[in-house]
């Protein structure tokens, strides 16, 4: 206890309250420009990876170079070894062996490579009013109205019969041909306008034009998809059938960009989760040779729940700690017990022109750095992992002894909706999580805002979790 009646009130406001400072105030002018560096690496990781697979390949290329291999069941690693587990191209397990291995636990940094976008229906192919079109199936929470009439590329694979893997990628090279999803005029739109957002679009009207010149042979039949699949086979060696096992995915088109006279924000799409995925993964790339073991882990499938073995709720992620555990000798289940685990996701940033649905005081805002989340959830903490006081001061200390700018806050005010993430799948396994990431202005939208100062508080954050004594 201490004797507060000689202090000033300066004095023992400055000791005893919690003040909210923009992160700004808190670092040097070498952070900053650290931080812009760092996001220029962020930049060229969005525009060259905007799919689960894309990232998972991007990482791998990235840890071959720096060291890692593939990982190995039946081998012994020493201290310093690094290595990666690939789960079918689609997630990613990436482990750097501590001094002390997997004895106390290791520790985890999980985030997700998945983002919301549009997904093509098996049989996707149509033509109406002499134009051709997908078919699709979005997927994750989107607005849909904003997928309209904007510029869409499509990325993906078709596996055909024989199990050839072609892997496709239209509409981001400069002079590539791009897609949309038309809207009705305004002139024409009284009955649109009279619906609400919710009923005015609907899923069955997400089909995305893709030509509208037909074959020129008089009597052919469906004479305008005629000429899309001759195209289309030319180009890929694909016919009408081989959509049925593919995975094509409809991403907007735009590329990662500065946003602001300062340079201070990046726009882009599927910030939500590669802002956190990107710095989860030059973390342990930069790691060096940690006490603990340390676990990068790039999911698929969060955005739809993490339903599928490619997400956090099946048991690649077990398995894979399991193994390294075996082959030190020790009982897995002992070392997934006394791991601990940073759910890297984002966070909604405070929005001054819908503030009705933050609380003020319990938000994460723009440059206020890491965004820490205690619980996620819904109305009274439905569906999530609530972390324990416990290790909420761990993190605190942590990230206070590093350096580390960071806040703290709610998905918004009490009731007015809500989110999910990995953690409670990782909490269903023992381990001690915490939500920890970026906050972003315009969630789940096609072109999605975060600030550069806190993307690189994200990255020194995971790091100095990586790198803790
Ligand atoms: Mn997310
Ligand atoms: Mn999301």
């Amino acid at each position: 206890m201490s004797n507060n009646e000689a202090k000033t009130a300066k004095d023992l406001a400055k000791e005893l309250l919690n003040p909210r400072k923009n992160g700004f105030f808190q670092v040097t002018d070498e952070q900053i420009a650290a931080a812009d560096a760092f996001n220029e690496g962020y930049k060229a990781f969005l525009d060259a990876a905007k799919t689960e697979r894309e990232s998972v390949d991007y990482a791998v290329e990235a840890a071959e170079k720096n060291g890692f291999v593939e990982f190995d069941p039946a081998k012994k690693y020493q201290p310093g070894d690094k290595v990666y587990y690939n789960n079918r191209g689609k997630a990613l397990c990436l482990a750097v062996i501590g001094t002390e291995g997997c004895k106390n636990g290791v520790r985890i940094a999980a985030a997700h490579i998945d983002n919301p976008r549009i997904d093509l229906k098996p049989i996707p192919l149509y033509e109406s009013g002499e134009m051709v079109y997908l078919k699709t199936h979005y997927y994750g929470g989107i607005k849909k109205y904003q997928w309209t009439a904007i510029p869409l590329a499509m990325h993906g694979v078709i596996v055909k019969r024989d199990g050839e893997v072609i892997k496709v990628k239209v509409g981001e090279e400069p002079g590539d041909p791009q897609f949309t999803i038309t809207d009705i005029l305004p002139h024409l739109g009284a009955d649109q306008m009279q619906k609400t957002l919710g009923a005015a679009f609907t899923g069955e009207d997400l089909n995305i034009l893709i030509g509208s010149r037909p074959v020129r042979e008089d009597e052919a039949a469906q004479a305008y998809k005629l000429n899309i699949m001759k195209i289309l086979n030319e180009k890929y060696g694909v016919v009408e059938a081989d959509f049925i096992s593919a995975e094509i995915e409809f991403v907007p088109a735009f590329r990662a960009t500065d946003i602001g006279f300062d340079r201070s924000l990046v726009g882009a799409y599927g910030h939500d989760d590669r802002v956190c995925a990107y710095p989860a993964l030059e973390a342990i790339l930069d790691c060096g040779t940690p006490v603990q073991t340390v676990i990068t882990v790039l999911a698929d499938k969060e955005e739809v729940g993490s339903m599928g073995n490619t997400g956090l709720n099946s048991e690649f992620m077990r398995y894979f700690i399991a193994d390294l555990a075996q082959a030190e000798g020790y009982e897995p289940r002992h070392v997934i017990s006394k791991s601990t685990c940073i759910s890297a996701d984002v966070t909604a940033a405070y929005d001054p022109h819908y503030a009705y649905a933050y609380e003020a005081q319990n938000s994460c805002y723009i440059n206020g750095g890491l965004g820490v989340s205690k619980y996620t959830g819904a109305r009274g903490k439905g569906g999530t992992s609530d972390a324990n006081a416990e290790y909420v001061a761990k993190i605190r200390k942590l990230f206070d002894d590093a350096g580390v700018v960071w806040q703290i806050g709610e998905l918004g005010k009490v009731d007015q909706g809500g989110g999910g993430t990995v953690a409670q799948y990782v909490a269903n396994l023992n381990i001690d999580v915490i939500d920890i990431g970026v906050p972003v202005l315009s969630m789940h939208a096609p072109f999605e805002v975060v600030s550069k100062f806190d993307v690189y508080m994200a990255y020194m954050g995971f790091k100095a979790f990586f790198e803790e004594k």
